[in-house]
């Protein structure tokens, strides 16, 4: 026998097994689990094995990452899923059935909203758009089928809040679950659960995981509704690849020194852009003009390094070209949270009235870069404008 064909019989019992002490754990992959013998193996056909059984049963690299997240969430379970969107995905199937109905909040990352208003909607569940920053009036649009109502606070272009403990005080008097898409101000700054919501949903694709090379989401209950994801999550069996799970976990060590460099950065220049000229808006809670900054003050213990701002001139597409093509920090491209400033300009789109209807959100990604450098990128490019 050649030695190349005994590699599977001989190989494997000989590598030595015995394990390291590195400081992050070693990484789980595998779609097979062994069981020590043939009586554990039964017990998983009898319901009763209490272990792992199989790949997509979450293996130790994914359960030490839950773990990590629900205690800095203070949730009573937390599960990961391949995307962020995927975790809003998971969320709202998990709590919705076909007849329901849905309220979501009109500041909702796009992409849930198109969820819900093609795929949920085939599903039988309606879903009505409310203002972005929604407060106890909710109630008035509360039917009596109303099962879940999907808030987002600040939403991530135009950063309205809603009054969450408002919400959710109409929300329990009438049975309906609370989830919030928690992305912008992580568990750091934010702790939903203490403002009675009942689902946190995280992109972990942006500030957790921090480099902008990780795509992974979290859907995270209290003890309420606990079980209902757990059964749920088993019975879709959504698997996330180890290395997406331990790059999160690494991400949660360094989240709190890496977000205070962007929060201190990113007000920096939200301050500055206020005193510019041709600067009509900026988009930041932490700031006093905006509209719901006491909302922020009361709830938030931080704001991160992601907001917008508007021009007081209506410029062309040619003419916003000329100030972000001049710009040499500032990259263009979608998604946020990682150390490389990005930037992105779109006009709104609301279903309800928006505060911001027909204006041009010009968005900015603070990265880790030296924030003189970034206000110095961003005067010249804008420079560029007054030129015009
Ligand atoms: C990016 C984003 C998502 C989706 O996350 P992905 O990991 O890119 O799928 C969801 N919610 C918010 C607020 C986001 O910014």
């Amino acid at each position: 026998m050649h030695e190349e064909t005994r590699i599977n019989s001989t190989l494997w019992t000989e590598l030595d097994n015995t394990p390291a002490t590195t400081i992050n754990p070693p990484l789980y992959r595998g779609s097979t689990v062994l069981f020590k013998n043939y009586a554990e193996m039964c017990e998983v056909d009898h319901h009763q094995f209490s272990g792992i059984t199989y790949g997509t049963d979450r293996l130790p690299t994914q359960r030490q990452f839950e773990e990590a997240m629900r205690r800095l969430e203070g949730a009573a379970l937390t599960r990961i899923c391949p995307s962020g969107i995927d975790a809003i995905r998971t969320a709202l199937m998990t709590f919705l059935k076909a007849g329901d109905h849905l309220i979501v909040c009109d500041n909702v990352y796009m992409t849930g909203q198109h969820f819900c208003s093609t795929v949920l909607k085939k599903f039988g569940v309606e879903t009505t758009a409310v203002p972005a920053n929604i407060a106890g009036d909710i109630e008035k649009y509360i039917r009596p089928n109303t099962a879940a109502i999907l808030l987002e606070s600040p939403g991530s272009i135009t950063m309205e809040l809603q009054d969450i403990p408002a919400v959710c005080a109409v929300a329990k008097k009438h049975g309906i679950v609370t989830l919030i898409d928690n992305t912008w101000a992580t568990p750091l700054y934010l702790d939903p659960f203490t403002l009675g919501v009942d689902v946190t949903i995280h992109s972990l694709t942006k500030y957790i995981c921090g480099y902008s090379d990780v795509l992974a989401g979290t859907v995270s209950t209290n003890a309420e509704h606990a079980e209902t994801l757990d059964e749920f999550y088993k019975t879709m069996e959504i698997y996330t690849p180890a290395e997406d799970c331990s790059l999160a976990l690494r991400g949660l060590h360094t989240l709190e020194v890496r977000l205070s460099r962007h929060a201190e950065s990113a007000l920096q220049i939200a301050r500055w852009l206020e005193t510019h000229s041709l600067v009509e808006n900026v988009l930041h809670p932490a700031l006093e003009s905006h509209p719901e900054h006491q909302l922020w003050k009361r709830d938030f213990t931080g704001a991160a390094g992601l907001f917008a701002f508007t021009l007081k001139k209506d410029c062309s597409e040619e003419d916003l070209g000329t100030f972000i093509d001049h710009l040499q920090l500032f990259h263009l491209g979608y998604s946020w949270g990682g150390y490389k400033s990005l930037l992105t300009a779109a006009k709104v789109n609301r279903q309800t009235n928006s505060r911001y209807a027909g204006k041009t959100i010009i968005r900015l990604n603070i990265g880790l870069e030296n924030v003189d450098d970034l206000q110095q990128d961003l005067e010249a490019g804008l420079a560029q404008l007054q030129e015009l």
